[in-house]
């Protein structure tokens, strides 16, 4: 992938970004599988249906008197999720006359945990924990460091990181986990999730490098921050291009 290109656009660009092999119309459309769930900072909310439904059970919840932050809130939109999924499922099984087993659902089980253990054992997923551990251990260092008052120049690179940190290496899962999915299917599948999950992960890396760079160039920083930060963008860089490499990120 073009270097300067992505420092380019994706530096300032938060929330949906389009992959570069992703139709424009298949974009707008379905801008919440290609975003990193920024969506304050997102200029598609206005036209993104996940976003719009949030908004709406987030006055639902309001309504009944629940904080739409708090953990109920939370465990109640995913089972109702998962309740929506469930129905369209069982009415998809019954129109197609599909009936599932308890020998199907235990060979689904193996099958999965044998898909979790390849994942857990790519060496790519153990890079991106550790990685993702050190960049959360700075982050604190970083913070008891400028606990008086973080200096203004500082205060959205750590947000930045505070955003990403984990995110990169969530997404190296699921491209992972993609991969593997994609190998068994039969046709080709053209939504590439394994590429596109790559390529928020490289994105959401480009943005750590960079907030990284900025706070290394602060002046008082101490020798040893400073150290570990210089450290922490060469193995960044290396993730990159090993992201690239493996997922064919080249256009
Ligand atoms: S508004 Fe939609 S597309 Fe944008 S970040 Fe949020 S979920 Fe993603």
């Amino acid at each position: 992938m073009n270097v300067s290109f992505l420092n380019k656009i994706f530096i300032s660009q938060f929330g949906a970004i389009n992959p570069p092999w992703i139709h424009k119309e298949v974009f707008y459309k379905l801008p919440f599988n290609f975003c990193d769930r920024w969506c304050e900072r997102c200029n598609l909310s206005g036209i993104c249906r996940v976003y719009q439904k949030e908004k709406e059970s987030e006055k639902k919840f309001i309504k009944q008197g629940i904080d739409p932050k708090s953990t109920e809130a939370m465990l109640f939109h995913i089972s109702e999720g998962f309740e929506e999924t469930k129905k369209l499922l069982e009415k998809d099984m019954k129109r197609l006359k599909i009936k599932i087993t308890k020998e199907d659902n235990m060979n689904f089980e193996k099958e999965e945990d044998k898909k979790d253990k390849l994942v857990e054992n790519d060496e790519l997923t153990k890079i991106s924990k550790k990685l993702c551990l050190s960049l959360v251990k700075l982050v604190e260092d970083l913070h008891y460091y400028f606990l008086e008052e973080t200096p203004i120049e500082i205060k959205e690179p750590l947000k930045i990181l505070n955003y990403y940190m984990s995110f990169f290496s969530v997404k190296i899962h699921r491209a992972i986990l993609s991969n593997i999915e994609e190998k068994e299917m039969k046709y080709e599948d053209t939504t590439f999730d394994s590429k596109n999950s790559a390529f928020l992960s490289c994105v959401s890396i480009v943005k750590i490098i960079n907030s990284l760079k900025t706070i290394s160039n602060f002046k008082s920083l101490h020798p040893k921050i400073s150290q570990k930060i210089l450290n922490l963008i060469s193995l960044f860089e290396n993730l990159n291009f090993v992201l690239k490499e493996r997922f064919n990120l080249e256009y």
